[in-house]
């Protein structure tokens, strides 16, 4: 356990106000989206289950098949009659971030744990993070202890990501938190209020509020299977990030075209003067190229930035369901 970053202070009083609400025998809720995950769901469920057991924590596991196209339904269909298991199944692969809202809306418990089907979180640090919940703190999260792990490439980009996302930001979102987390009822039912359909989750949990702690963590390799993230889902997530949290890109060519107006003046009166002194002799061809090639790409891009935000008020605007069920299973005894 590392120490808490100031950022992250939390007054005592307020630790002891929210450890005197916890109940005392919880229920907690793990919630776990899968897509191809066949080989890791059931050892997952069952060393949870084990930890929990044996921490002593009643529990429940809402697994969340976001269309898999293995057998994943049926690997989880296994353990239905053995472990508490509810198994929620998307009508398609809807994507992690709303698999996760379809986990949150479901949940029943105290608290709930957010964590990756494929052994990359850690499970042997849930019941730490239960024990900090239980000390007051409403969110207690990942933060990775490295990206060591990660290319060059992706590194790169989630700086870019997390600079512009913050750049300006009155409530900064942290960089390299992760979606494992463990949350109060109360951080779920705020999550559950909220209605927008491009979700970017850790600007959600951040927005949020309540009381919050950072855990460094280790990020292992995946079991089995392999990772569903690749360049382009990426860069949608990371749009969907910047658009939903961030207005700079939009203010970024006020600035950038107020700096091209005035360069232009300058340069029209630093033409004119010259002109009358010395005449011209120029034709002047390159200084014309270069300047409508530059305007015109700087009007493309800013024009590009605005659609990104249309096109995120249309998907908004059409009030669609975040996601859609097809299904809902859980042994005769769990049943409501
Ligand atoms: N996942 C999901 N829907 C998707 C992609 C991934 O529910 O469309 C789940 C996946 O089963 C895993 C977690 O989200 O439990 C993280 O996905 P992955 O390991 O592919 O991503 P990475 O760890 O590489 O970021
Ligand atoms: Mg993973």
């Amino acid at each position: 356990m590392t120490a808490t970053p100031p950022s992250a202070f939390v007054p005592p009083y307020l630790l002891q106000q929210r450890a005197a609400d916890r109940p005392a025998d919880p229920l907690v809720s793990c919630i776990l989206p899968a897509y191809n995950e066949s080989e890791n769901i059931v050892p997952m469920l069952q060393t949870l289950h084990g930890l929990l057991s044996e921490a002593g924590f009643r529990h429940e596991f809402i697994v969340v098949d976001d269309g898999s196209r293995d057998d994943t339904v049926e690997q989880v269909m296994s353990q239905i009659e053995l472990l508490p298991v509810t198994l929620l199944q998307l009508s398609r692969n809807f994507g992690k971030e709303l698999a996760l809202t379809a986990g949150i809306d479901h949940a029943h418990g105290d608290v709930a744990v957010l964590i990756d089907s494929d052994f990359q979180h850690p499970p042997e640090m849930v019941p730490e993070f239960l024990l900090q919940w239980r000390a007051g703190y409403d969110m207690v999260y990942s933060v990775r202890s490295s990206r060591d792990n990660e290319t060059l490439g992706k590194r790169l980009f989630t700086r870019v990501f997390y600079t512009l996302l913050n750049s300006g930001a009155r409530h900064k979102i942290p960089e390299n938190t992760q979606d494992f987390r463990v949350m109060d009822r109360c951080v779920l039912e705020a999550l559950r209020q909220m209605p927008e359909r491009n979700r970017f989750m850790k600007g959600l949990y951040n927005w949020v509020g309540f009381t919050q702690l950072p855990v460094e963590t280790h990020t292992k390799e995946r079991r089995a299977g392999k990772s569903s993230f690749n360049f382009f889902s990426l860069l949608n997530l990371g749009l969907t990030g910047l658009t939903a949290f961030s207005n700079v890109p939009l203010r970024m060519w006020t600035l950038i075209g107020s700096a091209i107006s005035l360069a232009s003046i300058l340069y029209a009166s630093w033409e004119l003067i010259h002109t009358l002194l010395f005449g011209n002799d120029q034709p002047g061809w390159p200084t014309l190229a270069v300047a409508i090639s530059f305007l015109g790409g700087v009007q493309l891009l800013s024009i590009g930035i605005l659609g990104e935000y249309i096109g995120r008020i249309f998907s908004e605007v059409k009030q669609r369901p975040i996601y859609l069920l097809s299904r809902i299973s859980r042994a005769e005894q769990d049943k409501p």
